[in-house]
This record gives C-alpha cells, structure tokens and sequence, in this order.
C-alpha cells in the first residue's frame, strides 16, 4: 500500500494540490485539516473556547467525524451533516489552529487518519503527517511558499468568491496561524528529515503539480 504525506504551512496550496494528484493517481484523498476545521467548529457551537482544553476535551465524545467522496469532491460529516462548505471560513481555520494545539484533540484524530491510510493507496495532507501520523510514508512532501505569495492566493480565491477581505488583513491572517501552528508544543509544524522540501512560491498550480508527481515518481516508480 501506498501512502503519500504532505505537509506545510496554511496556503501553501496543499490541499488543492492534494486532491489534484490523488485524483490523476487514481488514491484516497484524505483532508486531516478538514477534521481539525470540524472539531473547531463543533466547540464553537458549543460555546466553548476552542483553545480551552478543559471546555473542549469533555466535547470529543460527542463527536463522530466521516469522510466521503461524493461527485469526486471531498466531503466531511460531523455528526451526520454534511459541514464541507461551513468549515471554509477564517473563523473555523483560526479555531481548527486552536484545536489543533490540543493533545486530546490530536489523539482523538489520530486513530481515524491512520484508520484510513489502512483502507488503500492514501494522501493524505496536514501538518504533522510525514512526522507523526504516518512515519513510514513511501513518499513525504513538506510544501512551502512565502507567507506573502501563499497570502495572495488566498486573497484571490476570496475576490473570485465575491468577498471583501484585504489583502494585508489576510496576509497577517496567515502569519498568525503559521505563528500557532509552528510555536505549539503538540505536534508543531515542521519538516520530516526525510521529506523533501518543495517551495512552490514562483510556481503556478500546474508546475506545482508536475513538481509533485515528479517526486512521487522518483520514489515510487510509477
Ligand atoms: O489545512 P487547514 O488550513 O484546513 O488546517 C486548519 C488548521 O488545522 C491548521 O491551521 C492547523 O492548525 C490544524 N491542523 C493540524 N494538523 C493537521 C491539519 C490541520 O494541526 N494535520
């Protein structure tokens, strides 16, 4: 079985990359942010603070979390409803950092993600999953670009929806949560020594993607 782990930074293109590839490769696309966006919504419904351990660890019993594919798009239940559009919001990324720097949260996610690299060829996305979900990988990608470039993109996607977002309030968005994401005592963002470092900050989406399978390729000759 193969499994492709791809890590990096927020905005650095991961998971449209990701689902790109798995589909050209024919694999399971598995979203581990998408899990953390719904945990970190469930606790804001709840009125809990999502970086409060103590109000959100009582909450994960409560929670059941199912992937599907459906149409070939990625979608994500919590408890039943179908939340892949409601976890696109600034709001959701900030309280999916939020919980992601709790260990009980990490530890609930973690039997899933490594449940599904058992199903089939994977690749999966996240933060910590060429370090601590799936060490033995067959291929480990850490991808990267500048907090400026990976700011703009995200900006233009947010133009392109109609949404009104400055640039420079997105580009502090981003530098705030790669601050979480990096300082964090839990799993805290950084490069597997083994994986390789693909910095797509000049590249387009189709460079990216020959860049990738490139890689995958070397590595696992298909
Ligand atoms: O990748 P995405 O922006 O959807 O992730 C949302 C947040 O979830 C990240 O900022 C990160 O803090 C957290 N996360 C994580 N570990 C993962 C995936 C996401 O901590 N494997």
């Amino acid at each position: 079985m193969i499994s492709v782990a791809i890590d990096g930074p927020a905005g650095a293109g991961k998971s449209t990359l990701a689902r790109q590839l798995a589909r050209d490769l024919g694999y399971i696309y598995v979203d581990t942010g998408a899990m953390y966006r719904a945990v970190g919504l469930y606790a804001l419904r709840a009125g809990a603070d999502p970086a409060d351990p103590a109000a959100v660890d009582p909450l994960l019993p409560g929670i059941r979390l199912r992937l599907a594919v459906l149409d070939g798009e990625q979608h994500i239940y919590l408890n039943g409803e179908d939340v892949s559009a409601l976890i696109r919001t600034e709001a959701v990324g900030m309280a999916a950092s939020a919980v992601g720097a709790n260990p009980a949260v990490r530890a609930f996610l973690l039997g899933l993600q490594r449940d599904m690299a058992r199903t089939g060829n994977v690749l999966m996305d996240g933060r910590d999953i060429g370090t601590v979900i799936l060490p033995d990988a067959t291929v480990k990608i850490f991808l990267t670009a500048s907090p400026e470039a990976r700011a703009r993109r995200r900006w233009l996607e947010y133009q392109a929806a109609g949404r009104p977002d400055r640039y420079e309030d997105v580009l502090a968005d981003v530098k705030r949560r790669d601050e979480q994401d990096s300082g964090r005592a839990a799993a805290p963002l950084r490069r597997a020594e083994d994986a390789v470092l693909l910095d797509t900050s000049a590249m387009d989406l189709a460079q990216s993607l020959a860049a990738m399978k490139q890689i995958i390729k070397e590595r696992v000759g298909e």
